[in-house]
This record gives structure tokens, C-alpha cells and sequence, in this order.
């Protein structure tokens, strides 16, 4: 029978549009708070933000007679008319972010306006106020969300853990800083301060805080050429500093994080021939154009925009990156890991004064990476210990290492997988079939993506609805739960159709058979890997260095994270003053 759906069901279907995770309602306070003409934004969280988040700005707050109004659907102080819809210079303009977020939690909003004596305290629970008052508080608003998705348990189960919603908030806060270098950002986690940008408006300074030191400061400036139509600026990574992915490939359009597989393309394009295959460049870059040649209004969650003159800003792009890189001049030769001189940096590396790295999501990428050819390999290196069940501590003939225990098991599992794929991957069939429930949106992928993942190693069938049989798994995985396994990769092929995995591309475009093997080769190694925490015996750790010795790029996971931090003698011996 067919029948209108009442109120709070197309509210809540509304709501899944614009907030998909804890980190999307960071995005959008975020963005509210910018758009507010803050100057300082401070994001509290806890859980990774799955019982409580919390957005404080000093922006022009909200007038006490429309706070109830910004929490309907579809209000905005932002738009007014349809031709404005083609010039649009603020990041929100659908008035849809604080109605969704107040639709699938508890929200606790209080602010002041300006020019107003008095704040305003306001709740809501799954959209409707609860309740009311005048308050005292500095002109500014503090959005807080608490117990996301209470009132959604389909949702609310599939919320990952606090460490990886965490990191997804990382993601975005650490964008936002990087895109407005002349605000201040506070980050704080289960009440400790994980990231600060100090709001200097010089951008170099915000990437040194997300970076660390090091890589912060050898990123390469692209200057934005006199009088273009399409500005680019920002910064890149010199043709020694590559990645495993396009995960560090960061792109802004007039002020806004976009996912664009084209211009994402150009920047890599950028660097043909100067850094190996399969490797990526780092870029933050900026493209600013007027707001009329760029449609933002394409998707709900604004993260893809459609040029009028998609060639031009590619070309514009490509070409201010190639200059910064070549202009560079000099590619030092790749030192291995494994040399016995001392890292040596290129000389007008600048460490601004007093500055410190702090280590911060995203990663810090290791100075030198892996070139492709042996010379990467790792040196044979003597195990001397083991750190919080979790790291192991080695020698080698050029200093220390300390390295990640799971990251570097994933990378011993994803090379071994990757060349047993040709000869077939040896499987152990599981003594009873087990059976696994996904999620309808997933259970579609497996099915189709059945035949691949029994090429390698993982033999699933269909059960009925959305309930899969997990009959063999790769031997390297004996010890993986085979739930865990197919969820994962579940997850990981869900992940590389929406476009977010680590080929970057458009949600909806075709993703090479090449790419699927590979994303869900990693997702396997994930679940395969020793995690952290487990106590390794030293017989066991010797086996995994040795193994890792072996790798052809040991020194990041699959996922492009490093497996290892290595300190040099020459460091060690500046670090004590010798
Ligand atoms: P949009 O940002 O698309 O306009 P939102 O639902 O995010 O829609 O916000 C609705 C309105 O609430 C905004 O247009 C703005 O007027 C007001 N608002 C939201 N957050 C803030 C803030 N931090 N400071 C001042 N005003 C805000
Ligand atoms: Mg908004």
C-alpha cells in the first residue's frame, strides 16, 4: 500500500544525506562557524564523538528570535534568491546541516548575537525543542551534540570505533585548518589537546603543526600566478617526499574541501616521471575562481563541485604545480634507509624557530620514502625489545628503529597475498561454514565481487538476504575472525565504490577489477595482522623483521602509513648534545 511517510522518517532519511558519521557534524559546525566569521573555532569530542561533540566559535551568533528557526529545514541566513544560487561565497547555503544534526541527536546549542545583551539556551531532541532560556555568554555560539543517532539504531550500529571516527574528525579538522591559515583551531579529544593551529594566516605554519616540522617545512610553495582567471596556491610535496596513495592529495575550491578525481589527477600528473609509479605526491592546494564558474550545489554533503570550464582549471592546476616542483631544480639522490651516512636534508630546508613537531594525524610521512628499487630494503636489524606490546625496538647499522608491530605485519601479509594472487592464493577451508549478516548496502558488493574474492583466498556465498556463508579463508589468516574478515572487506569494497578509497575516484565511476583486488587484499591484511597490544615472543618478532627485511617497500603498510620511525646515529648523537 502506498502511503506518505510520516515527519520524523523523512526527517531522518533527510538527516542520513548530510550526516553519514560523527565527522560530518564536525564538517558542519565547522563550516557554520566559519561561515559566522569566527576567529577562533575550538571542537571538543569524546568517543570519537560518538557520545558527545562539541563546535565553540566567537562568530556573530544568532539572533534570539531566529534560533529556533536556524534548526528548521531548509533555513539559512545565507541564500535569498535563485540567482544567488550561482554566486555562492559561504560554505553552507541549503539550511539543512543544523536540522539534520538536531534530527538524529540531542543538540544543545547556546549563542549570542553581536550586537545583543542577552544568549540564548536552546535544546532539542530528534528535532523537537525541549527547551528554553536567556543566558549570559560571550557573543559567539557553542553548538553540542550529544548521543548521535540515539533515535537511529541502524545507524547507530554501524558507527565505527572511537578511533577511527576519530580519525575521520581528524581529517576534517586538520582540512579546515590548513584551508583557513588566519583562523585558530582547538582540538581537543576525551579532554586532552590533540592539535592547535595558531591562526599566524601564514598556511606554512598550520602544515608544520599537521605534518611535523620536518615534512612541514620541506613542502614546496605553489604561487599563484598575476591576474589568472583561476588562482592555485598552496603547497606540495618536493618529488622526494611520496606516498603510497592519493590519501594526502588535499584539494579546496573557493574555500571548500572537494573530492575531484580530475584535478587530483592534475596534480599527480605533475609530477610524471619525477617520483616512481605507484607512489603520490602530498599537495594541499587551493583553487579560487569566481563563485559563478563553479556549480558547489551538486551534492548534499558539497564535497564535489562541477566547473564551467573543467579543462581550464585542469590545466591551471597541472601548470602551477609542475612549476613548483621543477622550479625546485634539484631531485637529491634517494638515500636508503639502509645508507650508513646521515640523512642529509636539502639545504634550504627552514625549521622555524622554536618549533616543535608534534606528531598528528595525518601521519608524518618518513623524510626519505622508499624509492621503488632494492635500495629501499631494510638493513638486517637486531631485535632488542619490545614497547607497550605494541611497538618493537631494533637495531641497525645506522641507528634505531622502532616499529609498528601491526602496521608491519599488514605489510608482510599484503606482499606475501600479492604474489600468491598469480599462482592462487593457499586457502583453509573453515571446519564449519560461518555465517555473517551485512548490511543490505554492502550485501549487494559481496555478491557481485564474489567471484574476485574467492580469487583470492575468501570463499563466500550467499545465504539468504543479506547473510553471507564464509566457507575458506586465506591460510595467512587462520587467526582472523572470519566475520571480521568479510565485514571488513565488506566495508572496503563499499568504500572503493563510494569513491573514498585509495584510488580517489568519483562515487559511481567504474573501479578497475585491479584496484577492488587491492583494496580488499589490504582490508584482509587488516584483519590478518597481529594487533597492537599482543606480546610478541622474540622468536616471533625476529621472524616478522626478518620477513619485513624481505618486503620490496618495508617501510610503510599498505595503507601508505609507516611501518617504522627510524633514529638515526647522527640524531641520537644531536639529541643528547654529544
Ligand atoms: P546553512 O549553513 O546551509 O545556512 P545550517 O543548518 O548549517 O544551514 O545553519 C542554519 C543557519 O543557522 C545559518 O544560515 C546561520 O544563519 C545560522 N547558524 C548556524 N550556525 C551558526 C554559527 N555557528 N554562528 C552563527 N550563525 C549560525
Ligand atoms: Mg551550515
Amino acid at each position: 500500500m502506498i502511503h506518505i511517510l510520516p515527519p520524523e522518517i523523512v526527517a531522518q532519511i533527510a538527516a542520513g544525506e548530510v550526516v553519514g558519521r560523527p565527522a560530518s557534524v564536525i564538517k558542519e559546525l565547522v563550516e557554520n562557524s566559519i561561515d559566522a566569521g569566527a576567529r577562533e573555532i575550538r571542537i571538543e569530542v569524546t568517543d570519537g564523538g560518538k557520545s558527545m561533540m562539541r563546535v565553540a566559535d566567537d562568530g556573530c551568533g544568532i539572533p534570539a528570535d531566529e534560533v529556533e528557526l536556524a534548526f528548521r529545514r531548509h533555513a539559512t541566513s545565507k541564500l535569498a534568491s535563485v540567482e544567488d544560487l550561482t554566486r555562492i561565497t559561504t560554505l553552507g547555503f541549503r539550511g539543512e546541516a543544523l536540522a539534520s544534526i538536531a534530527a538524529v541527536s540531542r543538540v544543545t546549542c547556546a549563542t549570542r548575537a553581536a550586537g545583543e545583551e542577552t544568549g540564548t539556551l536552546i535544546r532539542l531532541e530528534g528535532g523537537e525543542v525541549v527547551s528554553r532560556r536567556p543566558i549570559g555568554r560571550p557573543p559567539g555560539t557553542m553548538v553540542t551534540v550529544e548521543d548521535i543517532f540515539y533515535n537511529v539504531p541502524a545507524r547507530r550500529k554501524f558507527l565505527r570505533s572511537s578511533a577511527t571516527e576519530r580519525r575521520h574528525i581528524d581529517a576534517w579538522v586538520t582540512r579546515y585548518a590548513m584551508a583557513y591559515p588566519t583562523l585558530r583551531f582547538v582540538l581537543v579529544h576525551d579532554g586532552r589537546e590533540v592539535f592547535r593551529s595558531s591562526g599566524t594566516g601564514q598556511m606554512r605554519d598550520v602544515l608544520v603543526a599537521v605534518y611535523g616540522v620536518e615534512v612541514g617545512s620541506a613542502l614546496l610553495e605553489v604561487l599563484p600566478e598575476e591576474d589568472a582567471t583561476v588562482r592555485v596556491e598552496g603547497f606540495v610535496s618536493p618529488p622526494y617526499l611520496h606516498r603510497a596513495d592519493r590519501g594526502e592529495i588535499t584539494l579546496f575550491v573557493n574555500g571548500r574541501w572537494v573530492q575531484d578525481a580530475r584535478l587530483t589527477y592534475a596534480i599527480i600528473q605533475a609530477y610524471h616521471t619525477l617520483i616512481p609509479t605507484g607512489r603520490y605526491p602530498l599537495a594541499v592546494v587551493m583553487v579560487t575562481l569566481l563563485p559563478e564558474d563553479v556549480d558547489v550545489n551538486v551534492h548534499p554533503a558539497k564535497a564535489e563541485v562541477r566547473f564551467r570550464d573543467g579543462d581550464e582549471v585542469f590545466r591551471a592546476v597541472q601548470r602551477a604545480v609542475r612549476q613548483a616542483v621543477t622550479e625546485e631544480g634539484r631531485i637529491p639522490t634517494m638515500q636508503a634507509i639502509s645508507g650508513p651516512a646521515p640523512v642529509t636534508r636539502p639545504p634550504e630546508l627552514r625549521f622555524p624557530e622554536g618549533a616543535q613537531r608534534k606528531p598528528f594525524q595525518p601521519t608524518p610521512m618518513p623524510l626519505m620514502a622508499p624509492p621503488v628499487s632494492s635500495g629501499a630494503k631494510l638493513p638486517v636489524l637486531r631485535v632488542v625489545g619490545q614497547v607497550a606490546a605494541t611497538y618493537i625496538i631494533a637495531e641497525g647499522p645506522d641507528g634505531l628503529y622502532l616499529i609498528d608491530q601491526h602496521a608491519a605485519h599488514e605489510r608482510v601479509l599484503y606482499e606475501r597475498l600479492m604474489a600468491q594472487r598469480a599462482s592462487g592464493i593457499p586457502v583453509q577451508p573453515l571446519l564449519e561454514p560461518v555465517a555473517v549478516d551485512l548490511p543490505p548496502e554492502w550485501a549487494g558488493l559481496v555478491e557481485v565481487h564474489q567471484e574476485t574474492l574467492r580469487r583470492l583466498g575468501l570463499e563466500v556465498e550467499p545465504f539468504g538476504g543479506n547473510t553471507f556463508l564464509v566457507r575458506a579463508l586465506p591460510v595467512a589468516l587462520t587467526s582472523a575472525h572470519p566475520r571480521d574478515v568479510l565485514t571488513e572487506v565488506a566495508q572496503g569494497l563499499a568504500e572503493e565504490w563510494e569513491g573514498k578509497g585509495a584510488g580517489g575516484r568519483r562515487s559511481g565511476e567504474a573501479v578497475a577489477e585491479e584496484e577492488i583486488e587491492r583494496a580488499i587484499l589490504r582490508r584482509v591484511c587488516k584483519q590478518g595482522a597481529i594487533k597492537a597490544g599482543q606480546m610478541l615472543s622474540r622468536e616471533e618478532m625476529e621472524e616478522l623483521l626478518r620477513a619485513l627485511e624481505r618486503c620490496e617497500s618495508p617501510r610503510t603498510c599498505p595503507h601508505g602509513r609507516p611501518t617504522m620511525i627510524h633514529i638515526s646515529a647522527a640524531q641520537l648523537a644531536r639529541e643528547f648534545q654529544r
